[in-house]
């Protein structure tokens, strides 16, 4: 196979690929954006649903206005609006167990160890190891009600899309510590991008037809003394350096023949827990539906359509993700009998899909440290991503500031970043 030569290859053409990409060429930097896919957003994936006549998003749907600053400026570069919020009542969102004792000192409790966090520290998390272990242990020793139980682990699982058995407390503390308290960060983030959250990463690749390539999968990234060269099945190119703009789970099936801190291999072989499914239906909704609940049909929420209405609903999708939203499915005509739901149906399988192998950002205990090594590797391999980022972890937010600070990391070098990064 014929060796080409670039000066940077961005691998992976998601929120924070783009983003880098976009920035460095913008600062005159020659790139070449290798994406697997034969469509560029990743994880957000925005799909017209010909059944409720809307386009739905598969992947990431929701963003926060007053905390995804990021996003914000992306969204006002491109000229791109946010939807008006659908939600019900905060009130009504917690009304059965919001006047119980119990979810009141578990909330309290949450915010006095998230209020002692200091997020804005590089090593936030080597302050709080008592917390860094899962989160349904955490919870068993506060001695719950069932229902306040259940209620906390549904609205967790809105922020973790995992198993409280295999998801770190510490991971949802830092979103509590993100949003402001419990309360905020479960009943946060609730405006959708217009045209669906995959409309940024077109915008964004808008500018960037000339560097991308799609249909490009990458098996092995190999350091080499020019450098890296990047391999896979469409090519192979060598170049000065690289960005790694992957989600971490996929980061185990590639061939990675580069000097990795020992945490960060750890936490590579192993992947995070993240494993939500998320599932959209047809349906006839007279009002407005939104609930919680667990372990079926975790989050439920209706949106309008123009031929009929579509509910979405979310489940843990181990062990099987079409069997866990089947069982969800059945919850939602339990709870929501008002609601006619038809049998059409649509959803994407991210945990067993190759090229994300899970669904957000969700850290098992001790898997931290490892995976801000990653994201402090210095030139020539730079990570990159919405698992890496310094905040918001597993949002998109979180990918657009990852990617932009790799960029701003590479440029600040002077050469393109040939030196080593400032925060290695
Ligand atoms: C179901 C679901 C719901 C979510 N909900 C929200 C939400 O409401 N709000 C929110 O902010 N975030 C949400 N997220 C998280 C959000 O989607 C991600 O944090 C963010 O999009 C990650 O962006 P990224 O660029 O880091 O990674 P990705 O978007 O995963 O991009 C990585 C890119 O790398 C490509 N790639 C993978 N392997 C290879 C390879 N071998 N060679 C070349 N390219 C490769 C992929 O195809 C992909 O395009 C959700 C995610 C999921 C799955």
């Amino acid at each position: 196979m014929r060796m080409e030569e670039a000066d940077i290859v961005v691998v992976g053409a998601g929120l924070a690929g783009l983003s880098a990409a976009r920035d460095l060429v913008t600062a005159g930097q020659q790139v070449v954006l290798v994406e697997a896919r034969d469509r560029v957003g990743g994880r957000t994936w925005s799909a017209p649903f010909e059944a409720a006549g809307c386009v739905v998003d598969l992947g990431a749907e929701w963003v926060d206005p007053h905390c995804h600053l990021a996003i914000m400026r992306e969204l006002e570069r491109y000229g791109i609006g946010l939807e008006a919020p659908e939600v019900v009542a905060k009130a009504e969102l917690f009304s059965h167990v919001a006047a119980s004792d119990s979810w009141q000192s578990l909330l309290r409790e949450c915010d006095r160890i998230a209020d002692a966090l200091d997020v804005s520290r590089p090593d936030w998390y080597s302050q709080s190891e008592t917390y860094d272990i899962p989160a349904s242990l955490f919870l068993a020793r506060q001695s719950l009600e069932p229902d306040v139980l259940d209620e906390f682990l549904a609205h967790g699982f809105a922020l973790q899309g995992a198993d409280p058995d295999g998801y770190s407390m510490l991971n949802l503390l830092h979103e509590f510590a993100s949003f402001g308290g419990t309360e905020l960060a479960f009943s946060s983030a609730d405006y959708r991008i217009g045209g669906g959250a995959q409309s940024l990463a077109i915008a964004i690749a808008g500018v960037l037809s000339a560097v991308l390539r799609l249909n490009w999968p990458v098996s092995r990234i190999a350091h080499c003394a020019e450098g890296v060269v990047v391999e896979g099945s469409a090519g192979c190119i060598r170049a000065r350096q690289v960005i790694i703009a992957l989600p971490v789970n996929v980061l185990r099936h590639m061939q990675l023949d580069i000097e990795l801190p020992a945490e960060a291999s750890r936490v590579i072989a192993q992947g995070h827990v993240g494993r939500a499914a998320k599932g959209w239906g047809a349906a006839s909704v007279s009002e407005l539906v939104e609930s919680s609940g667990w372990p079926h049909a975790v989050e439920v929420y209706s949106r309008r359509g123009c031929d009929a209405d579509a509910l979405c609903t979310f489940a843990v999708a181990s062990p099987d993700h079409d069997e866990a939203l089947r069982q969800s499915w059945l919850s939602v005509e339990q709870r929501h009998p008002e609601v006619a739901l038809s049998d059409a149906r649509l959803s994407h399988d991210w945990v067993t899909d190759p090229y994300s192998r899970g669904s957000w950002l969700s850290s098992a205990p001790g898997q931290m440290r490892g995976l801000h090594q990653l994201a402090d590797m210095p030139a020539p391999c730079f990570f990159t991503g919405g698992d890496l980022s310094r905040g918001w972890y597993g949002w998109m937010e979180g990918a657009v500031t990852s990617g932009r600070d790799v960029a701003a990391r590479m440029l600040a070098c002077g050469d393109g970043g040939a030196g080593r990064s400032a925060t290695a």
